[in-house]
């Protein structure tokens, strides 16, 4: 394109920043402001103008806009300022985005796929401008963050976490594709807003909801063979059965499962550099036995083999707290991966009484539920554990089980603390600590970057353990001293590349990858990530 379509094209727009002689030759004199910028200087404009912004929302719809205008800055912006605009383009802001879609939407992103499209997904797949996808991130809406049900207007969640992997891991945001499977809401607020941008029907179930899945994922084979799916959202009751019945048929992970497993276990290792202990020898009782639960007790367990327990000795390490009270063998309500964690014991009065009979190294909040890790319950963790382990992983941060402030006030500082939504840091006895984030985001642009160099055809747990154990291996000394157990995020790209070259060596290892091995490795996937600077339209 030239003249006037190159400013409307956001991967080829440069905006103030075309030189006079780019001007000349492509039709764009006059076109633009006489001043030609320097990317440096455009992103100092947006900065300026995002900190003048009065709401983080504001700042959510103003960076939006800038996606669509230029590829290039928006990926600067974000990649040179990680730490103050990840709050912004992911949790907490991006579920009051998607809490307030249909009436921030702008523009399109991404396919999105109805029952209406039964037999026709493959065209509609087929319609995205780039035919060359390696990643797509995919929901139903139907649990976005703690939220709960947002049907269609959950969109921004795949577009959240594809930026990310632009930002994080280098991946060419062409390369990536963000859907949303709209199969209804049954959120009430949804479907009488005039404003929701979803089809008005409650939620297809059953056999219609599967046959819509088996057609995307084939569907995907046939228009981006080899494209990496990541699950996302998803409610529980399809999460576990969906990843069951596609991850040994096709590239495919769910982040909600397996994402926050390894980035939680590599909370837990760096948080044993701290305390010292060996993993096996740790109790660990979670608040909540969903998608995130589970899935990082599956992990945990498969880690704790790994150093000599067997399948048995490793589950009774991990004990669960559901909506119900304790997971024990007594209760006649369980089902799936729950039934592993039902451990002979009695049932008890609350979680608080569950930690005093228990014991445990850590306690991990994935419940949703805000403010369940109340002062008695930290108090009891400090009493039991010189340095107890307290994760609060709940997003946004209106769900976190408790603040970080909290977290310390009530261990006299002795809380080594990690949370799903970011906080400040805290001074408190003398001391300023700065809680973690246990945020997915350390985990799956790395492990998508690993896949899709080394072109694996499946993505597997031991890909997962492997980026936990890197990720916590990047954490330096001085960092665990002021409580941080995640690598800072300003270090994301680097972490990315070692957790990609980790996961595509285990991918050539497992005879999974179907590129040739280059010499070397990490040279090959640093060659590979994205840097967001202007192309010279002039040679
Ligand atoms: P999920 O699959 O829906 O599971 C939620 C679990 O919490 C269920 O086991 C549920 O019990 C339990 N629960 C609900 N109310 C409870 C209560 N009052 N007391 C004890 N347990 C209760 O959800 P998920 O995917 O695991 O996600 C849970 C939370 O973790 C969300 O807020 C999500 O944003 C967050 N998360 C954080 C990260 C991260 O920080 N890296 C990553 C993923 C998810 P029942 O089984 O009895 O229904
Ligand atoms: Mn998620």
């Amino acid at each position: 394109p030239t003249g006037i379509s190159l400013l409307r094209e956001p991967t080829l727009n440069k905006g103030s920043a075309f030189t006079l002689e780019e001007r000349e030759a492509l039709g764009l004199s006059g076109l633009l402001p006489p001043r030609v910028h320097t990317l440096d200087e455009q992103v100092q404009r947006i900065l300026k103008n995002l900190r003048t912004q009065s709401t983080d929302i504001e700042r959510y719809v103003y960076l939006i806009a800038l996606q669509d205008r230029n590829k290039t800055l928006f990926y600067r912006v974000l990649l040179d300022n990680i730490e103050e605009l990840m709050p912004i383009v992911y949790t907490p802001t991006v579920g009051q985005a998607c809490l307030q879609f249909g009436q921030i939407f702008r523009r399109p992103r991404g396919i999105y796929i109805t029952a209406r499209d039964k037999g026709r997904v493959a065209e509609l797949l087929g319609n995205w401008p780039y035919n060359d996808i390696r990643i797509i991130v995919v929901t139903d809406g139907e649990r976005i963050l703690g939220l709960g049900d947002l049907g269609a207007d959950g969109m921004g969640i795949p577009v959240g976490k594809l930026a990310l992997y632009s930002v994080c891991a280098g991946i060419h945001p062409s390369l990536s594709l963000p859907v949303t499977l709209d199969m209804g809401t049954d959120n009430a607020r949804l479907l009488n807003d005039p404003l929701y941008t979803g089809l008005q029907h409650p939620r297809i179930r059953g056999e219609l909801y599967d046959e819509m899945i088996e057609e995307f994922i084939l569907a995907v084979q046939q228009v981006y063979p080899g494209a990496l799916i990541q699950f996302e959202d998803f409610a529980n009751r399809n999460a576990f059965r969906l990843l069951k019945q596609y991850r040994d048929q096709v590239c495919c992970f769910n982040d909600d499962i397996q994402g926050t497993a390894s980035v939680t276990v590599a909370g837990v290792f760096s948080a044993l550099r701290i305390t010292g202990g060996t993993l096996k020898n740790q109790r660990f009782l979670f608040l909540g036995a969903g998608e995130a639960g589970l899935g990082t007790g599956e992990l945990l367990v498969s880690a704790m083999i790994g150093e000599g327990l067997s399948l048995e000795e490793a589950r009774q390490r991990c004990w669960y707290f559901d909506s119900k009270g304790l997971i024990v063998k007594d209760r006649t309500d369980l089902s799936g991966h729950k039934l592993h964690y039902a451990h002979d014991h009695p049932q008890v009065a609350g979680f608080l009484e569950a930690i005093e009979l228990l014991k445990p190294q850590a306690i991990i909040g994935v419940s949703g539920q805000p403010k369940r890790f109340t002062p008695e319950i930290l108090e009891a963790m400090a009493r039991i554990n010189e340095r107890p382990i307290v994760f609060s992983l709940s997003n946004p941060t209106s769900k976190s089980e408790c603040t970080a402030e909290e977290a310390y006030t009530w261990t006299d500082g002795r809380a080594i603390f990690a949370s799903g939504s970011p906080f400040d840091p805290v001074v408190t006895h003398g001391r300023k600590l700065y809680p973690s984030q246990g945020n997915n985001v350390y985990i799956f642009p790395g492990v998508g970057m690993g896949v899709m160099a080394s072109g694996a055809v499946r993505v597997t747990d031991e890909m997962f353990l492997t980026a936990a154990r890197i990720v916590a291996g990047e954490v330096a000394e001085n960092d665990l001293h002021y409580g941080r157990i995640f690598p800072p995020l300003p270090r994301i790209r680097e972490v990315s590349q070692a957790v990609a070259t980790a996961v595509a060596e285990l991918a050539y290892k497992q005879g999974l990858a179907t590129r040739p091995r280059p010499d070397d490795l990490q040279a090959y996937i640093q060659s590979l990530m994205f840097e967001p600077l202007y192309q010279d339209y002039i040679e």
